[in-house]
């Protein structure tokens, strides 16, 4: 995950006194009776990688296109840099769009690719040649100015299209899954490389994605969608480490779900009855649900320790069996089967090589977590 670049300083998002960049106000989008965007306010602050994430469907796509000016809302407002844009038409917006498919010019080369815009805008024959230099080198791709886009790998004519979007310098950068389309070694390096582009130009960024890897190496934030809606909104370890419903813990990588019930509620803790374990689970932290609710307690797999003496405490733990190791390299999933029935994921680093790791299929094993890795769902 990449490391946030507000290190030293007060997140914006945090700061009472940041004013948003791009301000979302109830934004709403129907095609033809039907919701696809419901409602939406969001605040994106300025130097932001902010990705909009949800599967195909949630209206993602439609959101970005109404920023861009493509789409013309339903209801709400969008304000970017304080001026109201809601009815301003796209080319008048201080936005590029960077699209999945590049939409590169064939017949044109690299350099009258990059340098299309500017020459529409009537900048001066050097002052283009100097300024498509300039992005030319930012995105690593001096020296292939001469080439047709036929000519260049996925990853080069996706810089481009970036240089080409970036040359005019737009206060706000919209990409539409842009990675999309590259195989997935080069897609995760592209990711870094977008990502260090972006903080040297400084420049807000928004980005659609539907790939919750990518969003989280990538992104300041994330608003992750589903049905029109935005879900939670935080930094990719606050969405990780907090999720706020089952949806998103689920969505954002994988969980162990124990539905239960409060059956002890402290300022400092909650214990939790479930109906897929023997013990009861504790949880060190306190729900704003009480004694009696019906609840989730979330254990993300690399919380659960697996191992073969059984546990001395009251809580949290319980034994299975496994039915299935699935081998990653450098970790392994361990699946257990309850008593209940319940599968329980356990991601257990492999420190030691295959042929001499003592866990192996249908043995009894024994897991436990701490009490600080629960998570209490409400809904
Ligand atoms: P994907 O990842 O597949 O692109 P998405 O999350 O970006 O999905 P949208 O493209 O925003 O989703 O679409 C949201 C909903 O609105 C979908 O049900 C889609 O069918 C519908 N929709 C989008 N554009 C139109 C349109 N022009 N006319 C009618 N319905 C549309």
């Amino acid at each position: 995950m990449a490391q946030s670049k507000y290190l030293n300083s007060l997140e914006p998002w945090q700061d009472p006194k940041a004013q948003p960049y791009v301000s979302i106000k109830s934004l709403a989008k129907t095609f033809g009776g039907r919701v696809a965007v419901n409602e939406v306010s969001l605040s994106i602050y300025k130097g932001e990688l902010f990705s909009l994430l949800g599967r195909s469907g949630c209206g993602k796509t439609t959101l970005l296109r109404m920023l861009a000016g493509f789409e013309t809302p339903s209801s709400g407002k969008v304000f970017i840099d304080g001026m109201d844009m809601t009815d301003t038409p796209a080319y008048k917006r201080p936005v590029s769009m960077v699209f999945q498919s590049y939409a590169l010019f064939p017949h044109m080369t690299v350099e009258q690719n990059i340098a299309f815009g500017l020459i529409q805008d009537g900048m001066s024959k050097s002052e283009i040649r100097d300024r498509v230099d300039a992005y030319l080198e930012l995105v690593q791709m001096s020296g292939y100015e001469r080439r047709k886009p036929d000519q260049l790998s996925g990853g080069e004519r996706q810089r481009v299209a970036l240089a080409r979007s970036l040359v005019k310098q737009p206060k706000l950068v919209l990409l539409d899954e842009p990675l999309a389309a590259l195989d997935k070694k080069l897609r995760e390096r592209t990711q870094l490389e977008l990502v260090n582009i972006q903080e040297k130009v400084g420049v807000t960024f928004i980005m659609v994605s539907h790939d919750q890897e990518e969003a989280m190496t990538m992104s300041s934030r994330i608003g992750l969608m589903n049905e029109g809606r935005i879900l939670q909104v935080g930094a990719p370890t606050e969405i990780y480490e907090y999720p706020n419903s089952k949806y998103v813990a689920n969505f954002i990588g994988s969980v162990n779900l124990f539905d239960g019930i409060i059956i002890e509620e402290e300022p400092d803790h909650v214990i939790v009855k479930s109906t897929s374990m023997e013990k009861n689970l504790y949880v060190s932290h306190s729900a704003s649900v009480p004694v009696g609710a019906q609840i989730s307690v979330a254990i993300r797999p690399e919380k659960v320790i697996l191992t073969d003496s059984k546990p001395k405490g009251e809580y949290n733990w319980t034994s299975g069996v496994v039915k299935d190791i699935v081998y990653l390299g450098d970790v392994s999933i361990y699946h257990v089967k309850l008593r209940s029935g319940m599968i329980i994921f356990a991601t257990v680093a492999n420190l030691v090589r295959a042929a001499e790791r003592p866990v192996q299929w249908e043995d009894e094993v024994f897991l436990y977590w701490k009490p600080e890795n629960g998570i209490i769902l409400t809904i």
